[in-house]
């Protein structure tokens, strides 16, 4: 027996499927996920890896839960106002199951920190919408060849992909968004241009799925193959996307 009795049965519509079973079950609850940011994308990320049984989540932000987060953030409530994220996301997952072991910081992720973070961890989840962010975790991930599953979302769009370190064809960050820190300023914010919850929903259910599968072994992954999500059409689109042979990060 690969779980006991109350894992079996908490987990139990995961282990029914066969591409799960006990065996798959085991390899999540073995898992390390950090989680990069706890807000839109973040909710429904740490929410989703905590049902599942993720193990071991480390999850880093620094800022604090705003009422104008609550559209879409429901890890954290009216109780959370004024207090880190990263403390009402710990009580979140505390309260939906307590057998996950956390790591949580409130702290900047920053070139100090990120592999110290990263190091321990099988897998890396971005979900901030901070560019300089999101280079630093792509940039660690390639060093340390730790999987990184990207997520962005604005308004009602959203895209997703995976970088997986060592696969031939997958690219990382930097090769497909070469541009400067300057020229993603320009981009809208969810604070300029607004956000739908279900977006994040979507993204970061789309994110939770990838961690899933890389971590359990099954399914196909979205290496070198970027999604867009169009929530005006409910549409998607499939964008290939390949490694840049000249790219600074990923090709040394
Ligand atoms: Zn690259």
């Amino acid at each position: 027996m690969l779980l006991n009795d109350a894992e079996i049965e908490r987990y139990a519509r995961q282990v029914v499927m066969p591409e799960i079973g006990e065996e798959g079950q085991k390899k999540l609850l073995s898992a390390h996920v950090l989680i990069v940011g706890a807000g839109g994308l973040g909710a429904p990320v740490i929410a989703g890896l905590a049902g599942a049984g993720v193990g071991h989540l480390s999850i880093i932000d620094e800022d604090e839960a705003d009422i104008t987060n609550l559209n879409r953030q429901f890890i954290h409530n009216l109780k959370s106002l004024s207090q880190p994220k990263s403390v009402s996301a710990e009580q979140f997952v505390k309260g939906l199951n307590p057998d996950i072991r956390l790591s949580c910081h409130v702290a900047r992720f920053t070139e100090e920190n990120a592999k110290s973070l990263i190091e321990p961890c099988d897998l890396v989840i971005d979900c901030t919408d901070n560019p300089p962010t999101r280079y630093l975790a792509n940039q660690i991930c390639q060093q340390l060849h730790t999987p990184l599953i990207f997520g962005g979302a604005v308004r009602t769009d959203g895209q997703i992909t995976s970088f997986i370190p060592g696969e031939p064809n997958s690219p990382c960050l930097r090769c497909i968004f070469p541009q400067t820190e300057l020229d993603y300023d320009q981009a809208p914010s969810c604070a300029n241009a607004g956000i739908l919850g279900s977006t994040t929903m979507v993204i970061g259910g789309l994110q939770t799925a990838e961690a899933i599968k890389i971590i359990a072994g099954f399914g196909t992954p979205l290496v070198g193959r970027l999604l867009l999500y169009d929530g005006l059409a409910n549409a998607f689109t499939e964008i290939e996307i390949a490694p840049n042979p000249a790219c600074p990060v990923c090709s040394l």
